[in-house]
């Protein structure tokens, strides 16, 4: 408990009621010192810093760049022009206005920070002044819409341009085709795979497995050596294929399934493979099944050593 402004009385009887103990100020909490004066902006930037850190990371930064990916594709289609922000809202082929024409243009020119489409065009025609067609070329390339009864609208712009009503279906598809395509996509993913195995060969190729390289990072003290061959600190590299018992096991399988790659490290091993993508013969699926196999029985004996203490013999 922290008082402040009160006597020595008042404090001693609030103590007899409540079993808390005495603090001093100050204390941190969330990284900012909690005092009994007024908070200044140095004691707040541990907090601003740690905040601003967090914000552009993982998740955060996917869903930004998820809301500019959608945000390209969505206009406002004026009915009576009500409801769209002259200024802010995209309704022409270009950006939104307020990205070249600033709020002291506007507030000059007699509008505001909330004008309406329709407060900027009277009679088919543009209400802004020669000036702004001077300062701001592209304006003259923006044709005036024709106002109606109808209401405003927003409407969605498919990659090929067309614009269409929303609908969830066109978004995915729209979104999903800006993801880079990988070389190896066939090579994970095949109608004859297995889903666990490709799932671990997935991460595996794409590097985000939880492997003690990135644990080191976040706790440098603790080094544990490889569970297969309790000598090196294990990364994708050295699971795939270098640890010897993992590479024993890779050099089996390679054997039985007639797989012609020489290759020992991961990335040249995943190019080697990438050959059997496109093939559908037999021994294509085999090479592929037997790579996706040998990744996820390598990772989940790691995991069995490591969490379960349980080991299993690799001519099994
Ligand atoms: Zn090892």
């Amino acid at each position: 408990m922290f008082c402040r402004s009160i006597n020595e009385d008042e404090k001693q009887q609030i103590l007899n009621i409540l079993p808390f103990k005495v603090g001093k100020l100050p204390v941190r909490y969330l990284g900012v010192p909690l005092m009994d004066k007024k908070i200044s902006i140095k004691d707040c930037k541990s907090l601003v810093e740690k905040l601003s850190k967090s914000l552009m990371t993982g998740k955060t930064k996917v869903y930004l760049m998820l809301g500019e990916m959608v945000v390209d594709h969505v206009r406002f289609k004026s009915g009576n022009g009500k409801k769209i922000s002259a200024w802010y809202d995209r309704w022409n082929e270009n950006h939104a206005l307020a990205k070249s024409i600033r709020k002291r243009e506007v507030h000059l020119a007699g509008f505001n920070d909330q004008s309406k489409l329709c407060d900027v065009i009277d009679a088919n025609r543009w209400k802004w002044s020669a000036e702004w067609f001077e300062n701001h070329s592209f304006l003259k390339d923006v044709p005036v819409p024709t106002l109606t009864d109808e209401l405003d609208c927003l409407i969605w712009v498919t990659n090929q341009g067309k614009m269409v009503n929303f609908k969830t279906s066109q978004v995915w598809k729209d979104v999903k085709r800006m993801g880079v395509k990988v070389y190896w996509e066939k090579l994970v993913w095949f109608s004859q795979c297995i889903s666990r195995h490709a799932f671990i060969l997935w991460l595996a190729i794409k590097e985000k497995l939880i492997t003690q390289d990135k644990l080191i990072k976040w706790y440098p003290q603790k080094t544990v050596s490889c569970q297969l061959c309790k000598k090196e600190p294990y990364s994708h590299g050295h699971l795939f294929f270098q640890c010897h018992y993992a590479a024993d096991i890779w050099m089996r399988v390679k054997n039985r399934a007639r797989i012609r790659s020489n290759a020992s490290n991961w990335k040249e091993i995943i190019k080697d493979m990438n050959d059997y993508k496109n093939h559908n013969h037999i021994w294509n699926i085999l090479g592929k099944l037997c790579l996706a196999a040998t990744v996820y029985f390598v990772w989940q004996e790691k995991n069995c050593r490591l969490f379960n203490n349980e080991i299993r013999d690799k001519n099994v």
